[in-house]
């Protein structure tokens, strides 16, 4: 089955979407010790699409410094597992070095990329969208995996991918 890995730094709103796309409520990825810690599998239901989906984690822990060095490792895992990558960026808080090196990656790779704005309900996050134009990665998609907004707009970009 088409398998869409979702990446991006800590706190973007991954699990959340994660927890959207397969529904479970819990996503305690950080509390499961042993090695699946750092990617969780699931069967995403999106209107009649069926597909699998992979949620990134494990980084929560890293310190400032180590961060990028295990965005990169993490990122080329997500590749080589994934048919597709969703990249998450926080449109709150706008792009960090960590999104600007994770997005040169996925960019050199030439996997599939989709990037999305997360946290983009409401006017703060307008300039946070903006500014993922950036990232070279064609127009971002204006997601709230807590709100469920952009839902269907996801959908339609992956439709001709699965
Ligand atoms: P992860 O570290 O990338 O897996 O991020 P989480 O899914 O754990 O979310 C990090 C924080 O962002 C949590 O407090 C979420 O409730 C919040 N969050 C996730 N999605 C959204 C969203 O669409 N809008 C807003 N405002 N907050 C969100
Ligand atoms: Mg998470």
């Amino acid at each position: 089955m088409f398998t869409l890995a979702i990446v991006g730094r800590p706190n973007v709103g991954k699990s959340t979407l994660f927890n959207r796309l397969v529904g479970k409520r819990l996503a305690l990825v950080d509390d499961q010790p042993g090695v699946t810690r750092d990617l969780r599998e699931g069967t995403a239901r999106l209107g009649d699409l069926r597909f699998e989906v992979i949620d990134t984690a494990g980084l929560e822990d890293a310190t400032d410094d180590s961060l990028p060095g295990r965005m990169r490792r993490l990122t080329e895992r997500a590749i080589a597992v994934a048919d597709a990558s969703l990249f998450l960026v926080d449109a709150r808080t706008g792009l960090t070095p960590t999104d600007r090196e994770v997005a040169d990656l996925l960019r050199r790779s030439g996997h599939p990329v989709l990037l999305a704005a997360n946290k983009s309900e409401g006017q703060a996050a307008e300039a946070g969208f903006l500014e993922a134009y950036e990232l070279g990665l064609g127009e971002p998609l204006a997601l709230s995996a807590e709100h469920g907004e952009g839902m269907a707009e996801l959908a339609a970009v992956l439709r001709p991918l699965i």
